[in-house]
């Protein structure tokens, strides 16, 4: 794939678009009735031009509250199940206040040193759709990166993140906070698979 350009956010080119050919609807859970957070703008402003990138565009639904303080502190990957356990023809995307403790990695059940921004199932689980800490919406890759594991995209260089290597350093699915903006074209082919399987299953109700 193109490099990224060097390790700069300022010079990190643009990713490439391509013409749109799917749509697929966000479904924006807000766990608090009293966040006043603008989680449509959000959404639709750091997942559009990102998932452009595999000729995706996003519909962002308006916003669901569920005030369940119960959910606002995620403890640990069984309480993620439960919040976020089947399917909906939207991807669920769930802000709640923190994943903790340091329990949780975004897809195993391995530790971490730290809580992680952000949580996600990938597809063919019996969960789906992605959990964000309200702190992420800081760094907006934190979203296109949970949102790739919701579309069924893993780690590249698992274990091995080395953002040294050209391949690595620009992906949205490394640890390179800094660089990262971009597909690979094997990721591009995964997400558009998905995208095209979610526009087969029946509207929200
Ligand atoms: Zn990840």
């Amino acid at each position: 794939m193109a490099g990224c350009g060097t390790i700069s956010p300022d010079t990190i080119k643009p990713p490439p678009v391509r013409a749109i050919d799917f749509t697929i609807d966000i479904q924006p859970i807000i766990v608090s009735k009293d966040w006043t957070i603008n989680m449509f703008e959000y959404l639709a402003g750091n997942l559009g031009p990102a998932l452009a990138q595999a000729g995706v565009a996003c519909r962002v639904l308006e916003p669901i509250i569920v005030d369940n303080p119960s959910w606002e502190y995620i403890a640990d990957e069984s309480a993620l199940r439960g919040m976020m356990q089947g399917h909906s023809a939207a991807i669920r995307v769930w802000l709640v206040r923190e994943l903790v403790p340091a329990v949780l990695s975004e897809t195993s059940t391995s530790a971490l040193a730290a809580p992680p921004a952000g949580a996600a199932y990938s597809p063919t689980s019996s969960c789906d759709g992605v959990a964000l800490a309200v702190r992420a919406m800081e760094d907006r890759n934190t979203l296109v990166h949970e949102m790739g594991h919701a579309l069924g995209l893993s780690h590249p260089a698992e274990g091995a993140d080395n953002c040294s290597l050209p391949e690595v350093k620009c992906r949205l699915m490394s640890y390179c906070f800094a660089t990262r903006n971009q597909f690979s074209a094997d990721e591009i082919d995964t997400i558009r698979h998905w995208a095209a399987v979610l526009a087969t299953q029946p509207a929200a109700q």
